[in-house]
């Protein structure tokens, strides 16, 4: 059976390893493509262009905003965050999978509109290594990584929502079992309603020209 390309939404606290996660996980396997949001933020030391994000103004963002040109798209400590939708569609068309790494207002959004997308929640093994992660990041401002995981305490409200937590102690271990997660999620009735409904009508056929 082949399978069509679905929609993994990707959230956790700042500093819980998910763009580290996502990084691996591309590069160990083939069908996922990984899709890149604008935002409004400041580039970090190392970040490019086009590459960890598409950064630009807040004029720019908004006029996207305006042109549909966005999936979905949320405020975040003071920045805009979107995803560009041409991407996701031409992708998900292809039949890959594509991961959004997103937080939690627009992982809901995406429910909305794609009922069939999965929704993934990465944790830390605890909060003390979570302070520690953010911090020997070293990209943010001590301000900022208050504020951050002030954020983190808001999220942490609403994991309910979603239909996996997986916890980011060993890095590669967390990136098998989001790979296996994801495969499983393929298989659910819901995600396969045309294949169904093909063998239910294949069935019908065989039984009545059997009689
Ligand atoms: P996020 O994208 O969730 O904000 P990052 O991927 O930037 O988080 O990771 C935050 C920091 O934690 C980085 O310095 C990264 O190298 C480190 N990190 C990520 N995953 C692990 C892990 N499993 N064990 C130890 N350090 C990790
Ligand atoms: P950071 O500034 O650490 O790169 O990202 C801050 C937060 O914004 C993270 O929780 C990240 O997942 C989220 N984020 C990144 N891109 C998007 C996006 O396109 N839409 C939404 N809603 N959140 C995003």
């Amino acid at each position: 059976m082949k399978h069509k390309g679905i929609l993994i939404v990707v959230s956790g606290f700042s500093g819980a390893g998910k763009g580290t996660l996502m990084k691996k996980l591309v590069q160990e396997y083939d069908n996922y493509a990984l899709s890149i949001s604008a935002t409004t933020r400041a580039p970090r030391a190392g970040e490019e262009d086009g590459r960890e994000y598409f950064f630009i103004t807040k004029e720019a963002f908004e006029q996207k905003i305006a042109e549909n040109g966005l999936i979905e798209y949320a405020r975040y400590c003071e920045n805009y965050y979107g995803t560009p939708r041409d991407y996701v569609e031409k992708q998900l068309e292809a039949g890959r999978d594509v991961i959004l790494e997103i937080e939690i207002q627009g992982a809901l959004k995406i429910r909305k509109q794609f009922p069939t997308a999965l929704l993934l929640f990465v944790m830390p093994p605890n909060v003390e290594e979570l302070k520690h992660r953010l911090t020997g990041r070293g990209t943010e401002t001590p301000e900022v990584i208050d504020r951050r995981l002030a954020r983190a305490a808001e999220e942490a409200e609403g994991i309910e929502e979603y239909d996996y937590i997986v916890v980011n102690d060993d890095l590669e271990t967390c990136v098998e079992q989001l790979h296996e997660i994801i495969l499983a999620a393929h298989n659910t009735p819901f995600r396969n309603e045309e294949f169904i409904e093909k063998i239910r009508k294949e069935l019908d056929v065989l039984v009545k020209g059997e009689k």
